[in-house]
């Protein structure tokens, strides 16, 4: 079965929550609502070994922010790699210090991830920019996460022209996704005007920058759904766990949809091993869209975990 359910869908990565605590507050933020959490050291070892068994190449440790914990992601870091697993993490960058790139370069092939929450007053974002400095000055290039708001559309040639100072391998523009759980969200929505300017943006941009410019904003809401619906297979599957170390479909809005114990080994193998834990993952995803986006349809996921159980297989 194993090899059955991996050949139908490929699970590219698995991300793990090891907090939901930032030290920022960004007031649209999923954890800015929330008990605060960390998974403890021995609960992410045991969820490595896991995906290991299971073979998903990479594993991103996020947050919250994950460099709150600078000690112990180094330490997550190089045991993923021992079990040969390949490391990152998706942070804001404002608490890396030179200590902790030069760390961080010391991993073989780390994944360094970089958003940038540009709602921020400026000294948050300077420290981003100091913290992607320290990467670059030990050789590590990170990757950026530009989270595109309607607060930020008018900024975004600055933004491109100050990150552009720093070696960086790809830039991507993300949609701010309105998933209802940060206190203050309704603001942020990106109108369709927004969206077409970000595209108009872009266009003027490709070519004259030194990286990768990727944008993954969507020009209408439809277009959105519509990519949704027509995903073929193989499907490409990231493994979300969230700060009590259990597998959902998603972090934000998905506590009522929680599949089980990603640090219990049976549990994580009988829920990866069921070919409906996918078709829940991408039914659960595409009703999140539609929530989020609002209105196209309304959807709700059509499987339920308990739906799950009683179809388990033999
Ligand atoms: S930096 Fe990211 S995790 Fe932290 S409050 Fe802002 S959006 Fe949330």
């Amino acid at each position: 079965m194993k090899d059955q359910i991996k050949q139908d869908y490929q699970i590219a990565q698995a991300d793990i929550e090891i907090t939901n605590i930032c030290n920022l507050a960004c007031s649209y933020c999923r954890g800015s609502n929330g008990k605060q959490k960390n998974l403890s050291k021995q609960t992410v070892y045991k969820i490595l070994e896991n995906i290991a068994q299971w073979e998903i190449p990479a594993t991103i440790f996020n947050g919250g922010e994950p460099g709150i914990r600078k000690a112990d992601l180094i330490d997550f870091a190089k045991f993923a790699s021992s079990l040969g697993l390949r490391p990152g993490m998706y942070s804001n960058g404002t608490l890396i210090d030179k200590e902790f790139a030069k760390r961080i370069s010391e991993i073989e092939n780390y994944r360094a991830v970089i958003s940038i929450h540009s709602l921020n007053p400026k000294k948050d974002l300077d420290k981003t920019y100091a913290g992607i400095k320290y990467l670059n000055s030990f050789g590590v290039i990170p990757e950026i996460f530009l989270l595109m708001t309607s607060k930020n559309v008018n900024n975004l040639e600055r933004l491109i022209g100050d990150i552009s100072e720093n070696d960086l391998s790809k830039v991507s523009l993300l949609q701010f996704a309105p998933v209802g759980v940060g206190y203050n969200y309704k603001k942020f929505v990106l109108s369709t005007q927004n969206r077409i300017l970000i595209h108009q943006k872009v266009k003027s941009l490709e070519g004259n920058v030194p990286f990768e410019l990727n944008c993954a904003v969507d020009l209408t809401e439809k277009e959105a759904l519509d990519k949704l619906r027509n995903i073929e297979p193989p499907k490409k599957v990231t493994l979300h766990i969230n700060s009590d170390g259990m597998i959902v479909p998603f972090y934000a809005g998905a506590e009522d949809t929680v599949l089980g114990k990603a640090y219990d080994s049976a549990e994580f193998t009988e829920i990866l091993s069921n070919p409906l834990t996918y078709e829940f993952f991408e039914n659960a995803m595409c009703a999140f869209v539609k929530r989020s986006f609002g209105s196209v349809e309304q959807g709700t996921s059509k499987i339920t975990k308990k739906e799950i159980e009683m179809r388990k297989l033999e």
